[in-house]
């Protein structure tokens, strides 16, 4: 039950913040710990944006969690990021542009740029509750799948979902529930139903659950 997970510290300069992106929030992420989840569960403040995303992908553990919403955040706002890529903000500033169209851009694109960039570049602050570390130093965020070595299990979730052309928030949500290691057991899943109706997921995603409380 939600209700029972616990709240993780919040540093107090970090009040109202979202742990994944730093924006002002009044959300909560209920992370609900698998049998292979390396800390238990534990509750996140996040924005609303966070949230959403973080409830699709919440993969093996909350550092996981935590790339596929970088991932996507980055998605999202690829066209907000260029902008620092196209231009410095010198160059804007002394950019002849004198149009009323282009006076927006100009001091409203570097705003944009730097929301977009800190969001997906901001670390989370370490995670505790009651003051009691939960220690990641010795969890690894890198996945390695036949010989091939991915930034996070997220990045290979993308990978593959586009390589394969498979439902990626089908192959998410059995990663989620087999965890990290099955992780072949899960593109072959998501390879045999890749024509199958989201019914038919849902009642496959049932099955795994059931089994995984069984074994
Ligand atoms: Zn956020």
């Amino acid at each position: 039950m939600s209700a029972d997970i616990p709240l993780i510290d919040i540093p107090f300069e970090q009040r109202h913040t979202c742990w994944f992106c730093s924006e002002p929030c009044d959300c909560v992420l209920h992370y609900e710990a698998q049998p292979y989840t390396p800390h238990p569960s534990l509750a996140v403040p996040c924005c609303k944006e966070c949230l959403n995303i973080a409830k699709r992908s919440p993969l093996t553990s909350i550092w996981d969690c935590h790339m596929a919403v970088k991932d996507e955040l980055m998605r999202i706002y690829a066209k907000h990021l260029a902008i620092g890529e196209n231009w410095t903000e010198q160059e804007l500033a002394e950019s002849e542009f004198s149009c009323k169209v282009f006076e927006g851009f100009k001091k409203s694109a570097w705003f944009m740029y730097q929301v977009a960039k800190t969001r997906v570049s901001v670390a989370p602050w370490p995670l505790s509750i009651d003051g009691v570390l939960i220690d990641n130093q010795d969890y690894q965020l890198a996945f390695e799948f036949d010989g091939v070595q991915y930034r996070s299990i997220a990045n290979a979730v993308e990978h593959y979902s586009q390589m394969l052309g498979l439902d990626r928030h089908f192959l998410h949500d059995i990663v989620t529930l087999v965890g990290r290691e099955r992780f072949a057991y899960a593109v072959r899943v998501c390879r045999l139903n890749i024509v199958s109706t989201q019914a038919v997921k849902r009642q496959i995603l049932a099955d795994i659950a059931s089994q995984e409380t069984h074994i």
